[in-house]
C-alpha cells in the first residue's frame, strides 16, 4: 500500500496547474507570463516584475541540507500554517474523514479541519504528568476514517517534548492507517532530535519546520514540510502556483548563510538560558501557582486569577498570551522569552503582584 491511498482520490488524480514560470525552461526573452518588462520603482535588482520561482532550488537545497533530508523530501511554503491547511485538504474528505489532536495544543490543526468539515478527535495530554502525550489513547482514537494524527513537539503552549523513539513507535503503528504530522516549529530550542531522520523509513510521516521562530523570520512567512517525495508531489498539486514572494525568498537565503546560522544558534542559546533562569524565578513567586518545564521559547504559567494578572500587566504595556480557554489550562498564561530587559520587566511586574493577588 502507498501512503497516497490515504489521500483524497480526486486530489491524487488532479493534473497540477502548469505555471508560465515552470514552463520558462531557461529562456531569456520572457514573453509568456504577461509580466511587465520593466522592474518596478525601487526594485534594487530584485526583478519583482517577474513571477517568482515556485520552489527556488537554492533555498530548497539549503533547507534540505539543514534538516538532513533530500531536496525531493522538501517543500517550502507560506509558513508551516500553509502545510497544515494543505495536508487537511489533501487527505480529509469533507464530512467523512478526520484528524486526531492532543489538546492543549496549537489551534490551527482544529481550525483547518473545521474549515474542511473534517472530524476532530481529541486525546488530551496528561495534565497530571506535565502534559505528556498519551500514546496508547492516541493510537486507540485512530479509526478507519482517521487521516491525520498531529504531534506537536515541543508542544505549543505547554512546552513539553515527545522523544524520537516514541515518534518512531507512533509512525510504525500508523503505517497504512494515517499520516503522522510532527510539528517541530520550536525544534531548535529543544535538545530532542528531529523526526526528520525517520523519513527514509516512514512514508506516512510529515515533519513541519519553520523559519518563523528560531530564525527570527516570522514576517517573511517561510515554512517547510519534510516528507516522502510522493507526499511532497501531492501537496504541490494543490498549492498556489507562486506561493513564495521573491522578497521572502531573499530574506530566507540571508538567514541561511553559515554566518547567520551561527548567530541563530547563539541567540537560541541565550533564549534557552533565559527560559531556564525565568522558570526558576517564576516558580519562586507566590503569585505563580505552577510553571511547566519547557523546551521551547516560552513558558506556561498558572495563576490563581489569570485574567487579573493579564489585565494588570497589559495596563503596564506588557502583552502575554492568555491560554486559559485551552482544555486543561484554566488560569494559565503563556509568556514568550524576550530580550533580557523585557524578561526583567515581566518578572518585576509579577513580583509586584504578590501583594494584590
Ligand atoms: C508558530 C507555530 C507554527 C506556525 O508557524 P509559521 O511557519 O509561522 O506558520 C506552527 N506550529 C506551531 C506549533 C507554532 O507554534
Amino acid at each position: 500500500m502507498s501512503v497516497l491511498d490515504l489521500a483524497r482520490a480526486e486530489i491524487r488524480n488532479l493534473a497540477p496547474y502548469s505555471s508560465a514560470r515552470m514552463e520558462a525552461n531557461g529562456g531569456k526573452v520572457l514573453l509568456n507570463a504577461n509580466e511587465n518588462p520593466w522592474p518596478p520603482h525601487g526594485d534594487d535588482g530584485q526583478h519583482l516584475n517577474r513571477y517568482p520561482d515556485p520552489q527556488p532550488v537554492e533555498l530548497v537545497e539549503k533547507l534540505a541540507a539543514i534538516y538532513g533530508v533530500t531536496a525531493a523530501q522538501t517543500l517550502v511554503g507560506r509558513g508551516s500554517d500553509e502545510f497544515i491547511d494543505l495536508l487537511t485538504r489533501a487527505f480529509c474528505r469533507a464530512g467523512k474523514d478526520g484528524i486526531v489532536i492532543s489538546p492543549p495544543t496549537f489551534g490551527m490543526y482544529a481550525v483547518c479541519a473545521r474549515i474542511q468539515n473534517a472530524r476532530v478527535r481529541e486525546v488530551p495530554l496528561r495534565a497530571e504528568q506535565d502534559f505528556s502525550l498519551d500514546i496508547d489513547a492516541l493510537l486507540k482514537a485512530v479509526t478507519t476514517t482517521t487521516r491525520l494524527v498531529y504531534v506537536c513537539t515541543p508542544n505549543n503552549p505547554t512546552g513539553g517534548v515527545v522523544g524520537l523513539k516514541e515518534i518512531e513507535y507512533i509512525a510504525t503503528a500508523l503505517k497504512d492507517r494515517a499520516v503522522l504530522i510532527v510539528d517541530e516549529a520550536y525544534g531548535e530550542f529543544s535538545s530532542e532530535a528531529s523526526a526528520a531522520s525517520l523519513l527514509a523509513q516512514h512514508d506516512n510521516l510529515v515533519v513541519l519546520r519553520t523559519l518563523s521562530k528560531a530564525f527570527a523570520l516570522a514576517g517573511a512567512r517561510i515554512g517547510v514540510a519534510l516528507a516522502a517525495p510522493e507526499i511532497i508531489d501531492l501537496l504541490r498539486r494543490i498549492m498556489a502556483p507562486y506561493p513564495l514572494p521573491a522578497t521572502s525568498v531573499n530574506a530566507a537565503l540571508k538567514v541561511l548563510s553559515s554566518e547567520a546560522i551561527s548567530e541563530m544558534h547563539q541567540r537560541v542559546g541565550l533564549l534557552c538560558a533565559e527560559r531556564d533562569r525565568l522558570l526558576v524565578a517564576f516558580a519562586a513567586l507566590p503569585v505563580v501557582k505552577k510553571v511547566w518545564p519547557s523546551e521551547a521559547n516560552f513558558l506556561c504559567l498558572q495563576f490563581a486569577d489569570a485574567q487579573l494578572v493579564y489585565r494588570t500587566l497589559l495596563a503596564q504595556g506588557i502583552v502575554l498570551r492568555n491560554v486559559s480557554h485551552y482544555p486543561g489550562l484554566a488560569d494559565c498564561l503563556r509568556i514568550s522569552i524576550g530580550r533580557s530587559l523585557e524578561n526583567q520587566r515581566v518578572l518585576a511586574a509579577l513580583s509586584a503582584l504578590t501583594e494584590v493577588v
